[in-house]
């Protein structure tokens, strides 16, 4: 089935978007750069117009690069480099290689890219070691193509094929594995867009991000005719207050769960990364009971939980204490189990009785506290 052309993407649209960006109702985050770079091949393309108009109608300086290269990032240390990187914003065309979509199970068919890269400063940033060079946030001009290419997985995938659970999702396509679209949206408006695209689309499919940040507002109205899940990544106090910095607080994005599931979204919690600090149970019991008082009285909620404990590489290990060094998160081989993966990876997770214990724990205290959730999985 082919999707119907982007509502959004039209002519006229442009007043509506730069109307939108007032400021978020219920003072959710917003990251505002210190330096927005735009290449000439994104300036090319329709939507790194729209990118540009949004962000100078929110008075910030864009400047036009003379070449598709980005440079002026590095700074004379590495921590200057880090803090030159987080603040920047470039506006870009995504690589060629991004329209072949790679599979990510367990969390959908595919993995599509509308962005590279994240603001904010969590201690155990995933993207750490995933990435290379200076973390700058990278956001793909080329989105009209990137959102067509989509049109021949549809019908494809293993994920929602091998699981009767989530069959009736359609071919699932996540769309935060390498940002955090929340934190990103005011600025480029472009999972807005995918919302309105997957809602538009003619087939069995599921858009589906995770995001540490709140911002909703431009969601809650949306046609998204229940084809995007937007799952909110929230963990017990002591690691959201440690450890996430930069980020909406957990108050907020519980906030913003019940007013995604309110406007009929199906909605997800993604609880990572779970860690067995000192009284883990009384903290995370403490999550779930506030998960369950921001759902309790939503009709038909369509809630989902993903559950993954926290892990780490040598390679991320290393970029994140250069990022972080005075970091007090827990990352010492010594007390964890090496998992080999696929590809000859080596990742370090915790012992197999810890594992047990907290899964045990988790799937009994969700069942109480959070009875309409659905565990899709837990690694
Ligand atoms: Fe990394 Fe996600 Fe935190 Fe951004 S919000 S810094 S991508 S863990």
């Amino acid at each position: 089935a082919e999707p119907r052309p982007h509502s959004a993407s039209g002519e006229g649209t442009a007043e509506r978007d730069l109307a939108e960006l007032a400021p978020p109702a219920r003072s959710a985050r917003r990251w505002t750069p210190k330096r927005v770079v735009v290449t000439p091949a994104a300036l090319d393309e329709p939507h790194g117009q729209r990118i540009v108009a949004r962000v100078e109608a929110l008075g910030i300086e864009v400047e036009r690069l003379t070449a598709n290269r980005l440079t002026g990032v590095r700074g004379e240390t590495d921590r200057e480099t880090y803090a030159r990187a987080k603040s920047t914003l470039a506006v870009v065309v995504s690589p060629p290689s991004k329209r072949r979509l790679q599979p990510i199970s367990p969390s959908a068919d595919w993995r599509v890219d509308l962005a590279e890269g994240c603001p904010a400063h969590c201690q155990y940033c995933y993207l750490a070691g995933s990435l290379s060079g200076p973390p700058v946030t990278r956001v793909y001009a080329d989105l009209d193509d990137i959102l067509a290419n989509l049109t021949s997985y549809a019908g494809t995938g293993e994920v929602t094929s091998r699981s009767a659970a989530r069959r009736h999702e359609g071919t699932t396509f996540e769309a935060s594995c390498y940002s955090d679209p929340l934190a990103l949206d005011h600025l480029t408006g472009s999972w807005q867009r995918a919302v309105e695209h997957f809602g538009a689309w003619d087939a069995p499919v599921q858009l589906r991000w995770t995001t540490k940040f709140a911002d909703v507002d431009r969601f809650v109205a949306l046609d998204h005719r229940g084809r995007t899940r937007v799952r909110f990544s929230v963990n017990c106090l002591p690691v959201t207050r440690r450890w996430e910095g930069g980020t909406s607080t957990l108050e907020q994005r519980l906030d913003a769960v019940r007013r995604l599931a309110l406007a009929d979204y199906p909605v997800g919690l993604t609880i990572a990364p779970i860690m067995p600090l000192e009284d883990w149970r009384d903290h995370y019991g403490e999550l779930l009971e506030l998960v369950g008082r921001a759902v309790d009285d939503v009709a038909d909620l369509d809630l989902t939980a993903e559950l993954i404990t926290h892990r780490f590489t040598a390679g991320s290990k290393e970029v994140l204490t250069g990022w972080y060094p005075r970091t007090t998160l827990e990352m010492d081989e010594a007390r964890r189990s090496v998992k080999r993966g696929k590809f000859g990876t080596t990742k370090h997770v915790y012992p197999r009785e810890v594992m047990a214990e907290l899964r045990g724990w988790f799937t009994t205290a969700l069942a109480e506290r959070v009875p309409a959730c659905r565990v899709l999985y837990w690694t």
